[in-house]
């Protein structure tokens, strides 16, 4: 069993080189963020990452989380590494200053997030949901709501969930069907929810949840959903825990992956209702919602490329000790590992390349989070809201789907050992599975994309990333070493342009083509955005190299990881425009009967 090794000098690369910390600390509020704070953040992220939270990875994996007698018991070691975790500060790290957070950018945050992933992601699921309720409270909550729940949150004295999904409305919430009936100065709230992640458990002294309920008179669909705050524990006025609220875990599931992370079946209202708090307006609760789903939609993109490092790391410490074979051509000799072998260098240079890229775009997306949020100027911050709107499936969508390649490869890089659990191979493709689907499956974020986020707006943020992608080919020019990687871009951006054109005039007249095109589509996006940001690397590596300056074997290895991307995944995207432009037919072809 491999362990974890937080890839420090690409994220390092990633944050001050790629994206610019430079341009993130000019920002007002972000001025305390230097390099030398950011690199001793992630060192010590990296070390709880990789002493506290990996060892208990494999074990939580296999002990699984249990309901007892109405209890739901973390996998041992959880709880401690859970109270570790709050008393180093860990759960405040980008939260508000004024409740105990430390305020600290996305581009830090991410990094280190990427890190509680790779090392242990069931555990990770329960924190990065608090920040989700941190994130609705402080945008929505009265001052009162704030005051009473947002400190204990911050700290992980207390933690967070997020409950949508009922047993008929699960991508299509306009189906909830929980009520909220008003009383006093609260509602009580009656229902059933099911698979919420951390939904009930014994790692923090109360529970906050996010619960989603039609009122009384609330009209059908969407815009008759509330949004209400459902502590476990009631809050007294001196902030202090009261009675318990009614709501009650009656089950948890049994599942592929993430066994560590209970996933439960909640309750709501077996005896009078449970107290529930309105956030907001009556029936504006989803749009509230979405705060937090975009908020857990980057960060579940950021699993992926946490899983997706994980398997890398994985499948190369194998790759290094299996010894199988003799190197290819040689009849007589040693016996050499299997790294030694074409094939297998070819399996994990895909996935390095991929991991590496999907880094780079989720870091980029988080930069453009932090430019949205703290430029002084209105329009740059209107430019990278509209660009992290369209960055947000993809990301969430494309990295997702990447990872479990990925973790696919890392097991065929085992051989049968893989396949068997003892390697642990198998775990991360069991844990990405889920990443996939929940925050909203990939189809749901390719229909996002495709409507919400270009279409809408005739493509112009597309067309803008677009015209920045072209940019890049008069750098590379420059240099002669990295001349093989133009063309492959150059026919990826053509390919992502033609469909985003297809798809502005198609969408219109014919919405359900252009939802058949739609995840070729988000992946054609990622793919291309992908090899725009290893192109870009390259360059910022080449030049490094041509100055000899820094790590030469760093720089070496970006440039030939970002040509392979080039040789192997960029083509993809041909194939993928084919399949935007001229597939849809053949999806809706045939009816329902004629399956
Ligand atoms: C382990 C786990 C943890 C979870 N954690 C939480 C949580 O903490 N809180 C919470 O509220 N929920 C949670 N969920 C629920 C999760 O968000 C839903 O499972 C997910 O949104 C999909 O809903 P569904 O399962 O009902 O599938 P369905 O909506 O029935 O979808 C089935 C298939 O149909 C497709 N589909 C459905 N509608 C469309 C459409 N309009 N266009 C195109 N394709 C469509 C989907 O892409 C999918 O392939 C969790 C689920 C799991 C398994």
């Amino acid at each position: 069993m491999s362990t974890y090794s937080a890839p420090l000098k690409d994220m390092q690369f990633v944050i001050n080189e790629l994206v610019g910390l430079d341009d993130i600390a000019a920002l007002p509020g972000c001025g305390e963020v230097s390099a030398d704070l950011v690199d001793a953040v992630l060192t010590e992220a990296a070390k709880f990452a990789q002493e506290v939270l990996d060892p208990l990875n494999r074990s939580g994996d296999l002990q699984g989380a249990r309901l007892m007698d109405g209890k739901v018991i973390a996998p041992d070691g959880f709880a401690g590494a859970y109270k570790q975790f709050a008393e180093a500060g860990w759960n405040g790290l980008s939260g508000q200053t004024e409740f105990g957070g430390q305020g600290l950018p996305h581009i830090v945050a991410m990094p280190v997030q990427e890190m509680w992933n790779s090392a242990n992601m069931a555990f990770c699921l329960c924190p990065m949901l608090t920040s989700g309720v941190l994130e609705v409270l402080h945008s929505y909550g009265t001052a009162e709501q704030q005051q009473t729940y947002m400190t204990k949150l911050t700290s992980g004295a207390w933690a967070g969930t997020m409950n949508l999904t009922e047993p008929q409305a699960g991508s299509d919430l306009s189906a909830v069907r929980a009520r909220a009936v008003p009383e006093g100065d609260h509602y009580r709230i009656h229902g059933t929810k099911i698979f919420i992640t951390w939904g009930e458990h014994d790692m923090a002294e109360n529970i906050i949840h996010l619960v989603l309920a039609r009122t009384p008179d609330a009209p059908e669909g969407v815009k008759g959903i509330s949004l209400f705050v459902v502590p476990k524990f009631l809050v007294n006025g001196d902030g202090s825990l009261g009675a318990r609220n009614d709501v009650k875990c009656v089950s948890i599931e049994h599942k592929l992956g993430i066994h560590a992370s209970p996933t439960c079946v909640l309750a709501y209202g077996d005896q009078k209702g449970a107290a529930g708090y309105l956030i907001g307006e009556e029936n504006r609760g989803l749009e509230y919602m979405f705060t937090m789903m975009n908020h857990a939609r980057l960060g579940v993109g950021m699993e992926g490329v946490a899983l997706a490092e994980r398997a890398y790391q994985h499948a190369l410490e194998y790759a290094k000790t299996r010894v199988q074979g003799r190197e290819i051509g040689q009849r007589s000799g040693d016996r050499v590992t299997i790294i030694h072998h074409p094939d297998v260098r070819r399996m994990l240079m895909s996935m390095k390349a991929q991991t590496e890229a999907m880094r780079a775009l989720a870091y980029f997306a988080a930069a453009a989070l932090d430019q949205a949020k703290h430029h002084p100027d209105d329009k740059q911050r209107r430019r990278q809201q509209a660009l992290i709107d369209l960055l947000t499936p993809i990301v969430k969508g494309w990295c997702t789907e990447q990872s479990v390649e990925i973790a696919t490869t890392g097991i065929q890089v085992h051989g049968g050992m893989g396949f068997v659990e003892e390697t642990g191979a198998a775990q991360f493709l069991r844990d990405a599975r889920i990443t996939t689907i929940y925050e909203g499956t990939t189809g749901i974020q390719a229909n996002d994309l495709i409507g919400r986020k270009v279409a809408f707006e005739q493509g112009a943020t597309a067309k803008a990333v677009i015209a920045a992608m072209r940019a890049v080919d008069g750098e590379l020019a420059k240099h002669a070493e990295l001349a093989a990687i133009r063309a492959p871009l150059a026919a990826g951006i053509d390919a992502v342009e033609a469909a985003t054109n297809w798809l502005v005039a198609t969408y219109p007249k014919d919405a359900k083509a252009a939802s058949a095109s739609a995840v070729p589509y988000l992946k054609l996006f990622g793919t291309v955005a992908g090899g725009w940001q290893m192109a870009r690397a390259a360059l910022i590596a080449q030049s490094r190299l041509d100055a000899k300056a820094g790590d030469a074997d760093f720089y070496r290895a970006k440039v030939v990881t970002a040509r392979f991307y080039a040789d192997h995944i960029l083509p993809q995207a041909g194939a993928l425009n084919h399949a935007v432009v001229h597939g849809a037919d053949s999806v809706l072809a045939l009816d329902a009967a004629q399956f």
